[in-house]
């Protein structure tokens, strides 16, 4: 049997946009309330694509890197999930800054990306609406989930990562 492909797949946003609760969610189902938001971890996870058996990398940012670690991560990495958190307004407008140094550290090659607006549970203090959300991802040419690491079914968390591993494969 063929050996598994692997895919490296790095997280990106602001801090506290929930990105170490969003992976922790996928790998276990689980919710943990509190990282150390300093840190850096990174995964690996097999999991069935499609049929395919895949062994993923993850890379969970701290996000309080500076530029130069940032490059180094997006080097590192085959696919990115850039998170933002629906009741944080700045941390929307990060994304396009994080798109556009993506794209230069990978050009000429165009990124397989998703994007990911989390803390859908916070809906009473959303301060980003869910078309933003789609317009941005439109621009971006990237699938767009709205989702939430402390709800309990977690699909979308899910189904962000493995659309992730599929436009990596399709590179
Ligand atoms: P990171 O800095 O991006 O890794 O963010 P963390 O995963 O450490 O989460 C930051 C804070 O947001 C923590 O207090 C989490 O409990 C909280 N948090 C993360 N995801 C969600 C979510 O989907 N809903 C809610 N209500 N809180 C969340
Ligand atoms: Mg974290």
């Amino acid at each position: 049997m063929a050996k598994s492909p692997e895919v490296k797949l790095a997280v990106f946003g602001r801090a506290g946009v929930g990105k170490s609760a969003l992976v922790v969610r996928f790998l276990t189902r689980r919710f943990i309330w509190e990282y150390d938001p300093t840190l850096e971890s990174t995964y690996r996870h097999q999991a069935n694509v499609d049929d395919e058996v895949v062994t993923m990398e993850i890379l969970d940012t701290a996000g309080q890197e500076d530029v130069q670690q940032k490059e180094g991560h997006m080097r590192w990495g085959d696919g990115f999930v850039i998170v933002y958190d629906i009741t944080d307004r700045g941390s929307f407008e990060e994304v396009a800054p994080l798109r556009s140094l993506l794209e230069e550290v990978k050009k000429p090659k165009n990124v397989p990306l998703v994007l990911v607006g989390n803390k859908s549970d916070l809906d009473h203090a959303r301060q980003v609406g869910t078309e933003e959300g789609e317009r941005l991802a439109a621009e971006m040419a990237c699938a767009f989930y709205e989702c939430s690491a402390c709800a309990s079914e977690g699909g979308s968390v899910a189904e962000a990562f493995y659309e992730l591993c599929r436009e990596v494969r399709r590179r």
